[in-house]
């Protein structure tokens, strides 16, 4: 079977789902948005970046799904005990060989080990129909509700990030909506007012928003990469995400900042 390459295995990771968790980033992802603080996971396969002292290294290994198992088991204690698990992510995970992905799921699953699923929603429907029975938990972005934005900052329009979502939401997965706030671009209120408008008229089902406001950490990887950095946007004030969580509030969720 083709394995996918992973970039990263971060242990005792909080912030990819409820309680300490490990989160396995799969490298490769099918849309470009221009604030990736990850780019070293856009590109699919291992490749060479430099590391702070300038030397070449390679990121990106695979893994059987043996040894990825006992890497994730290893810390099953820390699971039980916080409410955590493992998370997917990447990159894009839904984006990655399915067989692969599937697999270490039902493993994860038989073994107790409970499965977060991080996901840009860029990926054919089948794939989240497949991974549905052993999955605990989806981290979706919703990157814009607005088609041409999302293809004009992601390279990828939003029509299949709408149906995936409709999609799990019918089949009552349990989802965390995330939400990238980019001030002067989707971080106002009338931003927000259309998202709220358009989950309630689809009736989607969110367990929690977490609004997730623009940070610029990686952009000295895109340096390290040789690659032109495209991150160039504007962080919201803390008043303003405040002012934003109110609203989606009053709308009935819950909201976290963050995450
Ligand atoms: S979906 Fe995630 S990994 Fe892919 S380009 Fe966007 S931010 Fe980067």
């Amino acid at each position: 079977m083709k394995k996918p390459t992973i970039f990263n295995i971060q242990k005792f990771s909080t912030h990819d789902g409820p309680g300490i968790r490990t989160t396995i980033f799969f490298k490769g992802c099918p849309i470009r948005c221009e604030w990736c603080h990850n780019p070293e996971s856009q590109v699919f396969g291992p490749e060479i970046m430099l590391n702070k002292y300038g030397k070449e290294e390679l990121i990106g290994k695979d893994y059987s799904i043996r040894e990825l198992v006992k890497k994730i088991q290893s810390d099953q204690i820390f699971y039980d005990q916080s409410g955590g698990g493992v998370t997917f992510s990447g990159g894009e995970v839904m984006a990655q060989n399915m067989d692969y992905v599937v697999e270490l799921a039902q493993e994860c699953q038989r073994l107790g080990i409970t499965v977060a699923i991080d996901t840009c929603g860029v990926a054919p429907t089948e794939n989240y129909q497949r991974i549905l029975p052993y999955a605990d938990l989806f981290l979706y972005d919703l990157k814009f509700i607005d088609s041409h934005n999302h293809q004009l900052y992601t390279g990828a329009g939003n029509q299949l990030v709408l149906e995936n979502l409709r999609f799990l939401s019918e089949n009552q997965a349990e989802i965390n909506l995330r939400l990238i706030l980019l001030d002067e671009i989707n971080a106002d209120e009338v931003d927000a007012e259309a998202i709220i408008d358009w989950l309630a008229k689809e009736k989607i089902h969110v367990n929690e928003i977490s609004l997730l406001p623009y940070h610029d950490f990686g952009r000295d990887k895109y340096e390290r990469l040789k690659r032109v950095c495209t991150q160039n946007f504007i962080k919201p004030a803390d008043e303003k995400v405040e002012r934003l969580q109110k609203v989606y509030q009053d709308a009935g969720y819950q909201v976290t900042i963050g995450g």
